[in-house]
């Protein structure tokens, strides 16, 4: 700091802005940097594949988060270094992209990292490094392409998409009754899916839960499910060839937007002020049944008096419904929302064979089913289990298996899982680094290596010694030219993951790899880092 005077005498107070601010350079820059990223991908490293262990996360409000999936281990652990929040990013990237494989592909970053320190300490360039990183990543890439086998599904044939679902949902929680969620998963995927155009809008599937009843519980509804109840204890709890008015507009008498005032001095003029109230709520109600309805959904709420009328009409009515759920209403019955009474028309009413209230449990707790809708193109997935964490974790477990059935339908490709691939990618790219003549070899040897960080963490996850397992996986793959062998996580006695139905989707893995390697990249080409001191 130092202290100055401008051309007319006054004093200012000039700042060194880099005194107050910490930096560093060169290869320390890259050895920092590379220690926070391995920092937080050994975090996730025993979280990684079916004998993985879970994470038990605290948010500062004391919310408790029990969990196995790598983006969101990462996600509310709030990392605060630089470094860290990138592999965070990555995660969240994989998420995005492909919903499964978030952890593995930190643990790849992680090994490449490791593997990038080694060969900066030999003197090797982070530049050499990095152009070594990506050559080799195309070869593993392509190398997954060759060894991918496709296989057939159609509506009636799911089988092979359950399989591929049950992989993803056998590293959860919910593993005990993976089968029957994973069937679940297919089916919900296969219910909104559109096969010709290989598309699948997720946002079709509406996934609920409600603490409550077993796991197995858990049921596929071909409609949508409602987290409300009839506005009025007496009205019917079941509809049969409902057809829904769907409101945005509330059952209430139009308010003026101006400023306005009401004089009422005597006794009559309050009866006629209340009658003509009640003349609109008799008018709204009848506009609904000319048009036929014989439900009606509405956003808003309304009060007792026009709930009692809607009740004495025989007019069932839901109110509170979100906007969401009245979009997903609105396309299941193929309904219109509409937003003015005078609007509604037969057409514009939706159709469903069968709405029903249920209760559950002890509680209070109920909801609407609104069943055998005309356009069976949005379902809900309705989760039970015996907690909070539970249901949550159940949902984020779905969400995996949701969007590796919709890979699929986008790509019927798969590789093997086990950490096969992995090994095989690392066979081909060890190779192939013969092949190069400058210092890149070293680094494509290196990638080789970083590849059996994924079966090497699977081993271990799963209490196998891990460096003997890998090379024995590793020198039977190479003996038997079979590109599907992997580390046998659960003791089944065969480590061929073909016979063990472990698959992986193709896109899934070559995008791990692709992710990852962005990343280090990335990690290595910072060589100044200035960061503002503490003070
Ligand atoms: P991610 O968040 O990356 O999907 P998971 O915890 O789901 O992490 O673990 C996925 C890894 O576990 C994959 O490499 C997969 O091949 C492996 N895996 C899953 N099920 C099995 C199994 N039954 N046997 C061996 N490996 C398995
Ligand atoms: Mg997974």
């Amino acid at each position: 700091m130092a202290l100055a005077f401008d051309e007319y005498g006054r004093p200012f107070i000039i700042l060194r802005e880099q005194e107050s601010k910490s930096r560093l350079r060169g290869l320390d820059a890259q050895k920092s940097n590379i220690a926070a990223g391995v920092a937080v991908s050994r975090i996730l490293r025993t979280s990684l594949g079916p004998k993985g262990m879970d994470k038990m996360l605290q948010s500062p409000d004391g919310d408790i988060t029990i969990t196995n999936d790598g983006a969101t281990i990462l996600e509310q652990m709030e990392v605060d270094n630089q470094i860290g929040k990138l592999m965070v990013e990555l995660s969240r990237s994989q998420d995005y992209e492909i919903g499964d494989g978030t952890t593995g592909v930190v643990v790849m970053a992680g090994g490449l990292l490791e593997q990038a320190e080694k060969l900066l300490e030999r003197g090797i360039h982070p530049i050499r490094v990095a152009e070594g990183f990506e050559i080799s990543s195309k070869i593993a890439v392509d190398h997954l392409q060759q060894i991918a086998d496709k296989f057939d599904f159609s509506a009636t044939n799911i089988e092979p998409l359950v399989q591929t679902c049950m992989t993803t949902l056998s590293s959860k929680i919910v593993n005990r009754c993976k089968r029957r969620l994973a069937e679940i998963a297919v089916k919900a995927v296969m219910a909104v899916a559109d096969l010709e155009r290989k598309d699948v809008n997720l946002d079709l599937i509406k996934v609920e839960g409600k603490v409550g009843g077993k796991l197995e519980d858990t049921e596929l509804i071909y409609g949508i499910l409602v987290d409300k109840d009839m506005s009025h204890p007496q009205m019917p709890k079941e509809i049969n060839d409902a057809k829904i008015a769907i409101l945005t507009c509330p059952f209430e008498p139009p308010k003026p937007k101006t400023k306005h005032k009401v004089d009422i001095d005597t006794v009559e003029k309050f009866q006629t002020l209340r009658k003509q109230e009640q003349k609109y709520f008799d008018d709204m109600v009848q506009q609904c049944k000319d048009v036929g309805a014989t439900l009606v959904i509405c956003q808003w709420g309304f009060d007792d008096e026009a709930n009692h009328l809607l009740m004495h009409r025989n007019l069932p009515a839901v109110r509170w419904v979100g906007g969401v759920e009245l979009e997903l209403i609105a396309i299941a019955t193929g309904g219109r929302i509409v937003p003015r009474f005078q609007e509604l028309t037969p057409e514009k009413l939706g159709k469903a064979g069968l709405v029903r209230e249920k209760a559950f449990g002890t509680t209070k707790d109920r909801m609407l089913y609104i069943e055998h809708c005309a356009n069976s193109r949005a379902v809900t997935i309705f989760i039970r289990g015996g907690n909070k964490m539970m249901i949550e974790e159940t949902k984020r477990s779905i969400h995996d298996a949701l969007c590796v059935a919709r890979n699929l339908i986008r790509n019927n490709s798969i590789v093997y899982g086990g950490g096969a691939a992995e090994i095989s990618c690392s066979i081909a790219v060890e190779a192939a680094a013969d092949k190069y003549p400058g210092v890149e070899q070293y680094a494509i040897r290196a990638f080789a290596d970083a590849l059996d960080s994924v079966p090497m963490a699977l081993a271990e996850n799963s209490g196998l010694q891990p460096i003997e397992t890998l090379s024995a996986v590793k020198a039977q793959q190479i003996k038997e030219n079979n590109h599907c062998c992997g580390i046998d996580c659960n003791d089944t006695g065969t480590n061929d993951m073909r016979e063990q139905n472990v698959f992986e989707t193709l896109i899934g893995k070559q995008q791990q790899i692709l992710l990852a390697t962005q990343v280090v990249k990335m990690i290595l080409k910072i060589d100044d880092v200035i960061s503002p001191s503490e003070y």
